[in-house]
C-alpha cells in the first residue's frame, strides 16, 4: 500500500486521489526516476482540462519529450513514444503471467470521467477509444495522427499489464491468428485445385472432336468456293 505524496496518509486500493487532503497522486512518473519540465505552456490542450499541456524531458537514453497535464496528470505520446517508452521501462520479460494479467484486466477503473470521446490535444478532432494492446484494460484514446492520450494512472496499468507479460501475450494471440489464416489460407488453395482437377475432368470429354471437324467441312467447304469463284 502507498501512502499520499502530500499528507502521508495511506491510498486504499487503485485510489488515485487523497481521501483526506484530495491531493492527486502522481503515480505514472513515479516509476520513471526522473523528469524535468521543458516547456511550462506547450501549444497542446489538455482534453480533460482545456489547459496547456507542458511538455516534459523523461531523459530516456537521450532527450524524450512527452506532453503532460499539471492538474489531471494525463499523458499525450507521439506516435511510437509510448512504445519506445514501455521498451526501455520494462526489459526482460519472457513469460506471461496468466493470473496477473487476468487480475489487471478485471480491476475496477474509476469513474472519473464519464465515458464518451474526447479531443486530440494537436488537431481537436475526437479521438478513437482503445483497448491497449487488445486486452490490458486501459482505454486510451488514440489519433490516428498524432498520438495516443492516457489518462491520470493510466501509464502505471499499462506498466504493470506489460511486466506481466501482456505484450508478450498480446503478441503471440497475433502469431497464433495469423498462423490460423494461414492455414486457411492453405486450405482454400488446397480446395481450389481440387476443384480445378473435378472440373477439369468435367469439362475435357464434352467437345467430340469428330463432331468438330464435321462441323468445319461445310465452313471450309464454303470459302474455298468463295476464293476460286
Ligand atoms: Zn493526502
Ligand atoms: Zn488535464
Ligand atoms: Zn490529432
Amino acid at each position: 500500500m502507498a501512502n499520499c505524496s502530500n499528507c502521508g496518509a495511506p491510498l486504499s486500493g487503485s485510489l488515485l486521489i487523497c481521501q483526506y487532503c484530495k491531493t492527486r497522486q502522481d503515480v505514472d512518473l513515479a516509476m520513471i526516476h526522473r523528469f524535468t519540465i521543458e516547456k511550462p505552456d506547450s501549444e497542446r490542450i489538455c482534453p480533460r482540462c482545456h489547459i496547456p499541456l507542458q511538455t516534459i524531458d523523461l531523459h530516456l537514453g537521450k532527450k524524450f519529450y512527452i506532453e503532460r497535464c499539471v492538474r489531471c496528470l494525463g499523458l499525450f505520446f507521439d506516435p511510437g513514444e509510448l512504445e519506445a517508452l514501455l521498451d526501455t521501462a520494462v526489459t526482460h520479460v519472457y513469460e506471461t503471467d496468466r493470473q496477473r494479467l487476468d487480475e489487471l484486466q478485471n480491476v475496477k477503473r474509476s469513474s472519473e470521467y464519464p465515458l464518451g470521446y474526447i479531443d486530440c490535444p494537436v488537431c481537436k478532432k475526437l479521438m478513437n477509444r482503445i483497448n491497449f494492446g487488445s486486452r490490458s484494460g486501459v482505454i486510451a484514446d488514440k489519433c490516428r495522427d498524432h498520438g495516443l492520450w492516457l489518462d491520470g494512472g493510466e501509464l502505471r496499468q499499462v506498466l504493470e499489464w506489460v511486466k506481466a507479460g501482456g505484450d508478450l501475450y498480446h503478441k503471440q494471440k497475433e502469431l497464433e491468428i495469423k498462423q490460423l489464416e494461414l492455414e486457411q489460407e492453405k486450405k482454400n488453395f488446397q480446395f481450389k485445385v481440387i476443384d480445378n482437377a473435378f472440373s477439369a475432368t468435367r469439362e475435357v470429354p464434352v467437345p467430340a472432336p469428330e463432331n468438330y471437324e464435321l462441323d468445319l467441312l461445310p465452313m471450309i467447304a464454303r470459302l474455298l468456293k468463295k476464293l476460286f469463284a
